[in-house]
């Protein structure tokens, strides 16, 4: 099967210290790991965690982090498919693998599924990807919708899904028992983006001449994904010129890299203009 786990304790763990920002989204979601590391306060108490949570946000604004911190917190194995591995498929594939994902987790509850890009296979019905057939989009929404109501929070598995698309998603997936709690997730503000570029320069070895808050005033509508691409590319561009640390002059020339690039996808997009 295709279904990744994430081995507890392994290198690619992630904790909610590892994200900037988004202080609302990791307070809602933390109560996902107090379950998950005792359920029985919440049984005890005759209190129903919501078994499905839907992140809402643009591209590269820490959805998936997020769903990893959950379960780096929590301790627990983390099983993940992304909605984009179902598009062309044979009809029957999505949903056994849909099925495959549940028991996995299940086997090892208590345990976090994270089903990314949700709406690739949550469209509502009659919206479906020009790539990918009906039959099997449905075959596969309706594997997963039997699922979610197929098991209880009891089991102490939590399935966590991803989109940047909440209005496309079909309602049978958002009605109660189903994913009834979303989390909305917005592009960084500049204090946020100074915290994210503080995050992803921990690993650099930085010139004295670097400021987070003159980066961050220089990259207004970037995501944690850009900004993290940002310090990257500076790191390279340093090497690039056999520098001994990364410096301010490396850093503008990687935003004005971005900048390139996020102009050129938006070119594509829109081709008037
Ligand atoms: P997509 O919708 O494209 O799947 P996403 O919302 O799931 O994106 P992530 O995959 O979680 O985004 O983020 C991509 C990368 O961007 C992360 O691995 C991290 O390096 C960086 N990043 C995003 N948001 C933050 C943040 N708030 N703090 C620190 N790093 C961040």
């Amino acid at each position: 099967s295709k279904a990744r786990e994430m081995e507890k304790g392994g290198k690619n763990k992630v904790v909610f210290d590892d994200i900037a920002g988004l202080e609302e989204a990791k307070e809602e979601i933390y109560e996902m790991v107090k379950f998950l590391k005792s359920p029985e306060k919440f049984r005890n108490l005759g209190a129903k965690i919501p078994k499905g949570v839907l992140l809402v946000g643009p591209p590269g604004t820490g959805k998936t982090m997020l769903a990893k911190a959950v379960a780096g917190e929590a301790d627990v194995p983390f099983f993940s498919l992304s909605g984009s591995e179902f598009v062309e498929m044979f009809v029957g594939v999505g949903a056994a693998r849909m099925r495959d994902l549940f028991k996995k987790a299940k086997e090892k509850a208590p345990s976090i599924i994270f089903i990314d890009e949700i709406d690739t296979v949550g469209r509502a019905r009659g919206k479906a990807h020009a790539f990918q057939s009906n039959d099997e989009r449905e075959g596969t929404l309706n594997q997963l919708l039997a699922e979610l109501d197929g098991f209880d929070t009891d089991t102490g598995v939590i399935v966590l899904a991803a989109t940047n698309r909440g209005d496309v998603l079909d309602p049978a997936l958002l009605r109660p028992g189903r994913f009834d709690r979303h989390i909305h997730l917005e592009l960084p503000n500049l204090k946020e983006r100074v915290a994210i570029f503080k995050v992803h320069m921990r690993d650099l070895k930085l010139a004295p001449d670097i400021e987070p808050e003159l980066l961050a005033s220089q990259s207004p509508g970037f995501s944690g994904a850009d900004i993290a691409n940002i310090c990257n590319e500076a790191a390279l561009i340093a090497a690039r010129r056999e520098k001994k640390a990364v410096d301010k002059h490396d850093f503008m020339d990687a935003i004005d890299r971005i900048i390139g690039g996020l102009e050129k996808k938006s070119k594509i997009i829109t081709p008037e203009e």
